[in-house]
């Protein structure tokens, strides 16, 4: 069976694959899968599915889903401290004018430092001045990397900290290039981040034009180093749905989306929806205004990211999302789940954010073996993977451990990436065909003598797996 598979892959190369009607990926590997699941050692199974083909990312939070040591380096390169610098507050202190709401590691630009008294700036020190002590402090600020650390570190603490770095566009830019290529390392080919595009700054602290921003974002882009990363990117133009003006937040992103629709492909809503302030229902009439106005700007949006539950999801379909973010308490609402089997809405799931965070704790008791096998689309994401430690390798492997998912789900689950989309339609056609290629490869390389095609594979190792599996590099 195997030596079939070698040969029809083999003529496949001869483009003489249409006479022979090579099986679909997926067909006839799933043996050896089996094989490789039942007597890999943990970290052959690890580098296995980091070499594996992944597809997409659609969930990840542009900022957050950077390494802090990714920020760390790019924040002091000689490129950006050739035209900014970065102060991190070190020390608590008790000076005047202190706000209890930035934590410790809270970051600012060399021009918001300056405009701090002088017995403030002496809680701050220079990023790039930083002792290897102190420098792994920061780092370990940005991660949920101690026992007890969760849900209320990362939203009170973490988020707060970025602080400017958030702030300039250039750095920002760098960030994302560096991120894409850890991306394309585990072969992921394709991330959808959401990101806001607004609140940039200049250097000297003004505020700086959204167009500008982008265009500065967009240029970094069009780098040797970006394309040479092999990952297309695409953004979300993503709301925080528990502000005050979050209509008028939708307003603007639908008025962004269309303006910029070459990169920005949809809309997310995202934050804490169990509140008076950011339930899906608020927002039907808003949505329902920009549809009398604007065509084809799909929506991807947070719900049922809960410990209780709830009708989110069902209430998010409503307002027209096509995906949904984690879907965590869907399992509660049959007639949702019901609708959604082997229908066109997929739900993004993230099993380690949600064991992170802990809404789903017990990863074993998720609901994403549920969806999958009773047809529900879905596809694996990396959320806030900075803050987590982790990649779309730890995702895989998480699932595939847990789950003891076939060959068929793991490639599916690539392709529902690639599928489900909001890229536009001739760059997903593309996707698709290389994704179904790479697969064919792959299956291809790790049909015979799998462990000696396993010791050409150097996996990057996660801080996520190297805490919680003892992988190493
Ligand atoms: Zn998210």
């Amino acid at each position: 069976m195997q030596k079939a598979h070698i040969g029809c892959h083999a003529f496949a190369s001869l483009i003489v694959a249409a006479a022979l009607a090579c099986p679909a990926p997926g067909a006839d590997f799933g043996a050896r899968f089996d094989e490789i699941k039942r007597s890999a050692s943990p970290a052959e199974l690890y580098a296995f599915l980091f070499a594996l083909p992944k597809g997409g990312d659609l969930h990840h939070h542009n900022g957050l889903s950077a390494y802090g040591a990714t920020w760390y380096a790019a924040a002091t390169s000689p490129k950006t401290l050739a035209r900014n610098s970065f102060y991190t507050m070190t020390k608590l202190g008790n000076c005047s004018g202190d706000s209890d709401a930035r934590p410790r590691f809270y970051t600012v630009q060399r021009a918001t430092f300056a405009k701090l008294s002088t017995c403030q700036q002496g809680e701050f020190e220079a990023l790039e001045k930083l002792s290897p002590e102190m420098k792994a402090a920061w780092l370990s600020s940005l991660v949920l990397d101690r026992p007890g650390e969760g849900r209320k570190e990362f939203f009170d603490e973490i988020v707060l900290r970025f602080g400017d770095l958030n702030h300039d566009p250039y750095l920002a830019a760098d960030v994302i290039v560096e991120n894409m290529k850890l991306f394309g390392a585990e072969g992921v080919r394709y991330i959808e981040s959401q990101s806001i595009p607004a609140g940039f700054l200049h250097a000297d602290g003004r505020p700086m034009d959204p167009e500008d921003a982008n265009r500065i974002i967009e240029q970094r882009l069009h780098e040797a180093d970006a394309a040479a990363s092999g990952v297309e990117i695409r953004f979300q133009d993503v709301v925080i749905r528990f502000l005050p003006n979050a209509e008028q937040e939708i307003e603007r992103a639908y008025a962004w989306v269309a303006a910029h629709r070459d990169r920005w492909v949809g809309i997310n809503m995202a934050g804490i929806e169990d509140n008076s302030k950011g339930y899906a229902l608020r927002f039907l009439d808003t949505y329902r205004r920009m549809r009398r106005t604007y065509s084809d700007i799909p929506l991807s949006i947070h719900a049922g990211e809960k410990d209780s539950p709830g009708h989110e999801v069902h209430d998010t379909l409503l307002l027209g999302a096509s995906r949904i973010g984690h879907g965590v308490n869907l399992i509660s609402d049959p007639d949702t789940m019901l609708l959604m089997r082997n229908n066109v809405y997929l739900v993004e799931i993230n099993l380690i954010s949600n064991r992170v965070l802990e809404y789903v704790p017990d990863t074993s008791k998720h609901p994403f073996p549920e969806y999958l096998r009773t047809g529900i689309p879905v596809c694996l994401n990396t959320d806030d993977r900075g803050a987590w430690g982790s990649n779309m390798t730890d995702e895989y492997y998480t699932a595939v451990t847990t789950f003891n998912l076939s060959w068929k789900e793991v490639v599916d689950l690539g392709r529902n990436s690639l599928t489900h989309s909001f890229a536009e339609d001739s760059l997903k056609a593309a996707m698709l065909g290389d994704y179904d290629r790479q697969v064919h490869a792959f299956e291809g390389r790790f049909a015979g003598d799998w462990r000696g095609a396993l010791k050409g594979v150097k996996p990057l190792v996660s801080q996520y797996a190297g805490q919680r599996w003892g992988f190493h590099e």
